[in-house]
């Protein structure tokens, strides 16, 4: 089962040194999900290859600009390409008046209904499931409200032994069916058990999303063990006064949480304009966590 990330944006406020502002799709299983969505992510979804229309859920952190003024504009551009799919959109309630307030004053009526899902950022929440995943917000502690995301897999099934299958020419629409569980008849009547024909599923993955917040450890239980956490690491820890200040992080701060969280991998974003060069946020994050990578634009990562 697919399950990665591609970096849209990583950028923090303002876009500079040809870095984009936040967003990033996460691929489930050949069904993508945007996590927030800055200025620049319509192109960013063009120079990538990912098609928009595959779009059907868009998560949005907090109203900061960086990481929600793309979203009118990608919006828009659906409704112009003739989608009628509904899009289902997870963010802070105002959220909701902003986009209603856009499209009222464009005399823009939608070919496509919005489902809109606020979140609410005094506790965790379950606001999203499919029979794949399940997808949890949670507090985190910026200027105005904000929320971090986790992406569950759940159980994976077993994998089909390829060799079986061609061994017995089992036919490719009974597949699923074995994976879940059923035996397998073949037209002679021979009965085939599904444990013989499988192997034992992959551990599900799990991926979270911290968005803008100063390092509270606060969110630790809601990132417990992920296989990938993607976390801001907007300063360098000679910074850590100003990164208070702003309640944002430094890469130091974040490698912390990320082993103390027992995560497998750290990808730092949301970079200062004051760093052109980024390999210092990756070199002291190493010092305390060694999987520790930054989040380049157009880079996809297996989670
Ligand atoms: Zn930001
Ligand atoms: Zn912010």
């Amino acid at each position: 089962m697919r399950f990665d990330v591609t970096i849209l944006g990583s950028s923090s406020a303002t876009p500079i040194f040809n870095r984009n502002p936040s967003a990033q799709v996460l691929n489930i299983n050949e069904r993508l999900f945007l996590i927030d969505c800055g200025e620049g992510t319509q192109q960013q979804l063009l120079k990538n290859g990912i098609k928009a229309q595959r779009i059907n859920h868009i998560f949005i952190s907090h109203l900061h600009g960086d990481h929600y003024l793309g979203l009118v504009g990608l919006l828009s551009s659906l409704h112009l390409y003739g989608r009628i799919r509904a899009m289902e959109i997870f963010g802070p309630p105002e959220l909701k008046e902003i986009l209603d307030i856009q499209f009222k004053y464009s005399q823009t009526n939608l070919r496509y209904p919005i489902e809109f899902y606020a979140t609410q950022t005094e506790r965790s929440a379950l606001i999203y499931e499919n029979p794949d995943i399940r997808v949890e917000s949670f507090p985190l502690e910026h200027r105005i409200p904000c929320t971090g995301f986790r992406f569950s897999e759940k159980n994976r099934l077993p994998k089909i032994i390829r060799e079986k299958v061609e061994e017995l020419n089992i036919p490719v629409d009974v597949i699923p069916l074995i994976k879940k569980g059923a035996d397998y008849t073949d037209e002679t009547g021979v009965v085939y058990k599904a444990s013989d024909l499988t192997l034992a599923a992959d551990a599900p993955k799990s991926y979270a999303y911290c968005s803008d917040t100063v390092c509270n450890w606060k969110y630790i239980d809601q990132i417990r063990g992920v296989d990938t956490l993607y976390h801001e690491a907007t300063f360098m820890n000679d910074m850590a006064d100003r990164a208070a200040e702003t309640f944002h992080t430094t890469a130091l701060q974040a490698a912390e949480v990320a082993r103390f969280a027992g995560v497998k991998q750290l990808l730092l974003g949301h970079f200062s304009a004051r760093y052109r060069e980024l390999e210092p946020l990756q070199d002291e994050a190493r010092t305390v966590f060694a999987n520790s990578r930054l989040a380049l634009e157009g880079q996809t990562f297996v989670i």
